[in-house]
């Protein structure tokens, strides 16, 4: 548990470098802790240190550490969304933000249930920068369209872009998948698209948060350098 405070120490060093070192504000940057396969006691130790919003990538694991807390916890749903689970993220009030959507149909399931829930829920659009058919996320090309069927619908909000980039120790080889979510993201504000949002860029993980920095984040999603290994049982 020692490690975590020191991980976190070293973990908000490496943002304030990387933000001044691009000339941004330390406001516009939220590290969000990735607690996926971490216990709760690890979780109370980041708790304890201020940080309140988590993210997670199964809903059942979400929901299970949910009922744990009694304090102003929030959670952030991080990982690929089958539309029969949107239920339950819609019961949860304090499900803040969901990164992963990426189709019109899911995007049509959460806004179904957030208004049976009579809620507005957030939402960030999962762009498949790589290319990459196996990878979720819709492509670029496709993104404009989605984003102006989706920004129609009453009961989610979109707030911004989300990514994963490929992995490689070589953080420069991700810049481009980074580069082309702000890209995008402009693109889209142009657009001037009623109710939309494009304030958002969750990209960045443990090893690439300085060039996520360098492009825009505003969201970085870190778990590793915060928690250590995943505990996989
Ligand atoms: C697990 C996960 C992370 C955190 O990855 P680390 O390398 O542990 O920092 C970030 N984003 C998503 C979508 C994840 O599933």
């Amino acid at each position: 548990m020692e490690d975590i405070n020191d991980n976190l120490l070293k973990i908000e060093e490496r943002i304030k470098v990387a933000a001044k070192r691009s000339g941004r504000d330390l406001s516009e940057i939220k590290l969000l802790p990735i607690s996926k396969y971490h216990s709760l006691d690890k979780i109370q130790v980041v708790l304890d240190k201020g940080y309140v919003e988590f993210g997670e990538s199964r809903v059942q694991e979400l929901m299970e550490k949910d009922e744990e807390f009694s304090s102003d916890v929030e959670w952030h749903m991080i990982g690929h969304l089958q539309r029969n689970k949107v239920k339950y993220l819609a019961r949860m009030t304090r499900c803040k933000l969901i990164h992963s959507v990426d189709s019109l149909r899911l995007a049509k399931e959460i806004n179904k249930r957030a208004k049976q829930e009579e809620r507005v829920m957030d939402i960030l659009i999962q762009i498949n920068t790589a290319q990459d058919d196996n990878k979720f996320g819709i492509y670029t090309k496709e993104a404009i369209e989605m984003v102006k069927k989706i920004g129609s619908f009453k009961n989610v909000k979109i707030r911004g872009l989300m990514t994963i980039a490929p992995y490689s120790d070589d953080p420069e080889e991700v810049r481009p998948a980074f580069r082309k979510l702000r890209k995008l993201a402009e693109k889209i504000e142009a657009e001037e698209i009623e109710g939309v949002e494009m304030k958002e860029l969750s990209m960045g993980m443990s090893n690439d948060l300085e060039v996520a920095i360098e492009e825009g984040a505003t969201i970085l999603r870190v778990g590793s350098a915060i928690f250590g290994e995943r505990e996989y049982n």
